[in-house]
């Protein structure tokens, strides 16, 4: 997971880490350091709960 393509949205939990939909149930995916860019603190980073339903957006 490289957290420098992420959006803010994803990495503060409120959309979907991996497909970018906006959380309502949620599952941990772990936590992701980035080693450059603004993100370099540990990030806990979430995702569809129990799977992503939707499809990545284009
Ligand atoms: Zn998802």
């Amino acid at each position: 997971m490289d957290l420098a393509r992420l959006t803010m949205d994803q990495i503060k939990g409120f959309t979907c880490a991996l497909c970018g939909t906006r959380l309502y149930a949620d599952r941990p995916l772990g936590t992701f350091t980035a080693t450059e860019g603004l993100c370099t603190e540990p990030t806990e980073l979430w995702a569809c709960a129990p799977t992503c339903s939707a499809l990545p957006p284009r």
